[in-house]
């Protein structure tokens, strides 16, 4: 993608003319679309994305281990650990840690944070916020302990049980919609949700704590990752926002990066994404008369290509009105504003 590199520099919409396909040399020579060059004194070079905002540089987490994790208790026996780049958590109660999400990154220095944290308490709960190995294959670093109760959605205990993921602990409780837990006297709410894993997520909640996790959802300080958290569910995870707020909570635990959420964070995070829905929405109502002048351009012989170009530039209208009015408030708008409208104007299409 060649406008976005130089967008937040100069946010200049003369830029779209040289975005994706060029409408001024179809069938010529043209840059594939969704490129960045590695190449430094290129146009589209990596060189010209904005970096961290300060705020968020300020908000960052410390490795605070000699063993290359952050490790913080935020409410009483409660633990948030992340990498900078992975985030979970464990709950230290009388009866013994509960471990939420194990990344494979981090899966055998997490079972060193909670015996350094917690030592001689016995490990036995383990819950999945969702299936996907990227949070849960460090699993193996606790497939050792005899007893362990392994918590996760029945759909995906179904799902691992015919496509086993390397790492991940193969659950032995699962529940449909919701369970309730008391471990050690701390209530803990678990609640099936659908806002990223193409089977079930997980919101898990401890009330007393103020504490909710719901992963690969928002990225605090940062706007979302790649095409809205990589969802397979766009609905699902526009309603998220509201579900989230709906819990009285004052940590929000989201998986990625090295922030902790806040209140505030899930109601930006909710601001953008509605934001760019209402950005691609508001063109839409002009895609037939767009397509059919790029028929016009392509002589009426590629309707493909006509239809990728109307596309493409919806997408890039969005993103450029997006990086504008976001690139302030959120880190690394310009890297993944065009995503973000991307995966509207194809939802757009199929709704
Ligand atoms: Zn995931």
């Amino acid at each position: 993608m060649r406008y976005f590199a130089s967008v937040s520099a100069v946010a200049c919409l003369a830029i779209l003319g040289s975005a994706g396909i060029s409408t001024a040399g179809v069938g010529h020579e043209h840059n594939p679309a969704n490129t960045i060059s590695t190449e430094v004194d290129h146009p589209d070079s990596f060189r010209h994305f904005a970096s961290e905002l300060p705020a968020m540089r300020e908000r960052a987490a410390q490795i605070n281990t000699d063993f290359g994790l952050h490790v913080s208790e935020i409410e009483p026996g409660l633990f948030f650990v992340t990498d900078l780049i992975y985030q979970s958590a464990f709950l230290v109660t009388d009866e013994g840690v509960v471990v939420f999400d194990a990344p494979p990154s981090y899966g055998e220095r997490l079972r060193m944070a909670i015996e350094i944290s917690a030592p001689g308490v016995p490990i036995t709960h383990f819950v999945l916020s969702h299936k996907h190995a990227d949070h849960n294959g460090g699993g193996f670093a606790f497939a050792d302990i005899e007893g362990l109760t392994v918590i996760a959605a029945q759909d995906s205990a179904d799902s691992l049980a015919s496509n086993p993921l390397r790492g991940v602990l193969t659950p032995n409780e699962t529940f449909e919609e919701a369970l309730s837990l008391s471990i050690g006297g701390v209530p803990i709410e678990l609640q099936a949700a659908n806002f990223h894993a193409n089977d079930t997520d997980v919101m898990i909640y401890l009330p007393e704590q103020k504490f909710l996790m719901a992963v690969d959802t928002i990225t605090p300080g940062e706007a979302p990752f790649m095409n809205f958290g990589a969802t397979s569910n766009l609905e699902g995870y526009m309603a998220s926002f509201d579900t989230f707020l709906s819990y009285n909570f004052e940590h929000f635990l989201s998986g990625h990066v090295s922030v902790l959420g806040t209140r505030q964070d899930v109601e930006t995070a909710r601001d953008y994404a509605h934001d760019v829905k209402d950005t691609v929405n508001g063109i839409w109502p002009e895609f037939l008369d767009r397509f059919m002048a790029h028929m016009e351009l392509t002589e009426f012989q590629h309707g493909n290509l006509a239809y990728r170009l109307t596309m493409e530039e919806i997408r890039d209208e969005c993103a450029v009105e997006i990086i504008d009015r976001w690139d302030g408030t959120l880190s690394v708008v310009d890297l993944w504003a065009d995503s973000h409208c991307e995966t509207v104007v194809l939802h757009a299409i199929m709704h």
